[in-house]
């Protein structure tokens, strides 16, 4: 099978990611995560001194996360905005992504009549790394840049099955939200996991690593409602050390075969991340079980 060719998004990262290993040194990440705001700043004055982005500017905008906005003059001037009421590590995720948009998409962003005034991008497009095309690039920018897999791989390995507290101290490695390192852990694993966002019982979204999914365990939750199993912790309200650190469920409970769930609480947001972890052995199953709107679940993986 032929290697899939890497994405501008992960090269541009990558560029970036090499200057600052350069830079700061390879141990970069044992000392701070990167700081996205000035690099925001003074890598585009630097690479683009009669267009860059001017400020990065907390600001109240109701439904979005962040934008790229510019100004009435020409050659444009950029800026950044972030939506105020977010966590550290979810404001460092949104300007990398807003951050990405300029790097990979601000002549399109000029051009198009359709960004009259710039790019604001909602949390579909942000948090769950689930948006069309340039938003998944902005994503996949912004991932990259802020959790290089060379150093996320050397913290947690492909084969180790991570509790939550071991995904929270990769969080503040990298100065980004437990959600966020999640769900880059969830793009290499090779181990079957899920990850389920939920609330009231019923689960928002979902991310299934490949293992997972190609052993065909998975969750639909586009265009339904899944409602999470009555002994799932989110359901019971069990919230305990003992859940965060992971409960063993039966076969029946999830999917036709046991694994480990944990789950934790998140009041600020009023929703609960469960984490499944499944046995290494993976039954047999067939490919044609999985119908097309599964793969949206990984769309990152598959064109990386
Ligand atoms: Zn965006």
């Amino acid at each position: 099978m032929a290697k899939p060719t890497k994405s501008l998004a992960f090269k541009e990262a990558g560029r970036i990611t090499m200057m600052l290993d350069k830079v700061l040194g390879d141990d970069r990440f044992d000392h701070a995560p990167v700081d996205v705001i000035n690099l925001a700043l003074q890598y585009s004055a630097q690479t683009s001194p009669d267009s860059p982005i001017l400020q990065v500017t907390k600001r109240d905008i109701p439904g979005c996360m962040g934008a790229l906005v510019y100004g009435k003059s020409q050659p444009r001037q950029w800026a950044i905005l972030y939506h105020h009421d977010q966590s550290p590590g979810r404001t460092a995720y949104t300007v990398g992504h807003e951050f990405g948009h300029y790097i990979l998409h601000r002549k399109l962003i000029d051009e198009d009549n359709h960004y009259d005034g710039g790019i604001y991008c909602d949390e579909n497009s942000v948090l769950r790394r689930e948006g069309a095309e340039i938003e998944h690039e902005a994503d996949e920018f912004a991932a990259n840049l802020l959790m290089p897999f060379h150093d996320f791989r050397r913290q947690i390995s492909a084969k180790t099955v991570p509790s939550f507290d071991d995904l929270g101290k990769i969080a503040d490695r990298y100065g980004v939200s437990l959600t966020a390192a999640t769900l880059r852990w969830l793009e290499y694993t090779e181990t079957r996991a899920l990850l389920v966002v939920s609330n009231e019982g019923f689960a928002h979204w979902v991310k299934t690593s490949k293992p997972a999914l190609k052993s065909g365990r998975f969750i639909k939750t586009r265009n339904t409602m899944y409602e999470l199993p009555q002994r799932a912790v989110a359901v019971t309200q069990d919230f305990r050390q003992e859940t965060v650190d992971g409960i063993n469920q039966a076969a029946g409970v999830w999917f036709d075969e046991p694994l480990v769930e944990m789950c934790i609480r998140s009041e600020r947001y009023d929703q609960e991340m469960t984490l499944l972890h499944l046995p290494r052995n993976e039954p047999v199953f067939h490919a044609d079980e999985v119908d097309e709107d599964t793969f949206d679940q990984f769309t990152d993986l598959s064109r990386r």
